[in-house]
């Protein structure tokens, strides 16, 4: 018997279902897809396997080396503020300038690290928004405050 796993891709009323062979294709799948819709305002993938559960996601998965739990990425009340932080600052790198429309991906990123400073995790004077380059440099000088 042949196993597969599917997800279903929803953009408000529209839906999609893209069958996988393996569970990482299938998260693959849902990265990529997130990113490629990343400024759509309701989008949602949900994907279910005997090993994960249900699993459904609305944003970009925040790969961060500091982000010691991945729940922190999928609370409702990060995924808020984080979309705060992204009308407050505009949907551009504070270092770069890059946008979206260039092509980059962009990070809502802590300026003081949430694994050293928890109480200061949903404050929205402590974030920032870079692109994923450079958030990736930011990991060799902590802290540092780009505005
Ligand atoms: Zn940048």
């Amino acid at each position: 018997m042949e196993r597969y796993f599917s997800v279903t891709f929803r953009i408000a009323n529209s839906i999609r279902t893209k069958h996988y062979k393996t569970e990482q294709s299938a998260m693959r799948g849902i990265g990529k897809w997130l990113v490629k819709h990343q400024d759509e305002c309701d989008i949602n993938a949900s994907f279910f396997s005997d090993t994960q559960g249900h699993l459904s996601f609305d944003a970009p998965f925040e790969a961060s080396p500091l982000s010691d739990s991945v729940d922190f990425y999928k609370s409702k009340a990060w995924l808020k503020l984080r979309l705060e932080a992204l009308e407050r600052y505009g949907r551009r790198c504070v270092s770069c300038g890059a946008s979206v429309q260039t092509g980059v991906v962009l990070h809502v990123d802590h300026i003081k690290p949430r694994s050293r400073y928890p109480e200061l995790a949903l404050d929205i004077n402590n974030l920032q928004i870079l692109c994923e380059a450079c958030n990736l440099g930011k990991m060799a000088s902590m802290e540092q405050d780009w505005r």
